[in-house]
């Protein structure tokens, strides 16, 4: 598979063209962002780490079902995709209070949720992700009312299945976020799960194993993620 013409670079990713029009090759940089691409700093290891831990983590969920667009791992940070119209819409789905929730509603963070909750953002930098409902999304032209029930169901299908895998690894999870495109006019699970995109706690001590060691400048960022990695038996090298 040839590596075309650069597409778009994102915040963490870069998309290059491939010669079949219907897949694309994503490269997982180094850059680490947070707060909207406000600071953003170079770690080490992280393209390599989240590309491969995105592969186990979409070949687990394929395993079960869930459409993905994952193909195949190229190199240690590139994997072959395929090529989605993405949905400008952020699934969140929340097992436990943190983040924007928090500082939202004013509520303490790790409170357990039941059910786990849903939410909607819009998927724009310069308004600083702005959460919306269905009617926006809809009203809007972002998506449908019947992709948006897809989303959703596969958003909480998706949440059932994480939920156990890490727990098995003695973890948390506290929340993540996925993004959806259509293929061929079928959602389709897009983008990545990294813990650069959700919440992970260790089961007892609840020490954060997320990007949220950068938000907070906890330090051991990569540390934290190939531990993740490791609980789960991901090979890295
Ligand atoms: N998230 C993300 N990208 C975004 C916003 C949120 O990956 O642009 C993830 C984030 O890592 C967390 C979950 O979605 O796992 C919920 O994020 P939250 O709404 O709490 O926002 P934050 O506190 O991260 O700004």
């Amino acid at each position: 598979m040839n590596k075309g013409e650069l597409l778009y670079t994102g915040k963490a990713k870069s998309v290059y063209a491939t010669d079949d029009a219907d897949r694309v090759v994503i490269l997982y940089r180094n850059d680490t962002s947070a707060f909207d691409g406000k600071k953003v700093e170079q770690l080490d290891r992280k393209g390599m780490v989240n590309n491969k831990f995105n592969a186990f983590i979409m070949d687990t969920l394929a395993a079960a079902g869930i459409p993905t667009h994952h193909e195949k791992l190229l190199s240690d940070t590139e994997s072959l995709v395929k090529r989605l119209q993405m949905i400008p819409v952020e699934c969140v789905v929340r097992n436990f209070a943190a983040g924007s929730l928090v500082r939202r509603l004013g509520v303490e963070e790790g409170i357990a949720l039941n059910p786990p909750t849903f939410e909607l953002f819009l998927k724009n930098d310069a308004l600083g992700d702005p959460m919306i409902n269905d009617a926006h999304a809809i009203s809007f032209g972002w998506a449908t009312a019947e992709q948006l029930a897809e989303m959703k169901a596969l958003t909480l299908k998706i949440n059932d299945i994480l939920k156990d895998l890490f727990l098995k690894g003695d973890m948390l999870l506290v929340d993540f976020k996925l993004e959806f495109g259509l293929f061929h006019g079928k959602i389709v699970l897009g983008d990545e799960f990294s813990p650069d995109g959700c919440r992970l706690w260790d089961r007892e001590t609840r020490k954060k194993l997320d990007k949220d060691r950068f938000r907070q400048g906890l330090g051991g960022v990569v540390e934290a993620y190939e531990e993740v990695a490791a609980r789960l038996g991901v090979t890295l090298d």
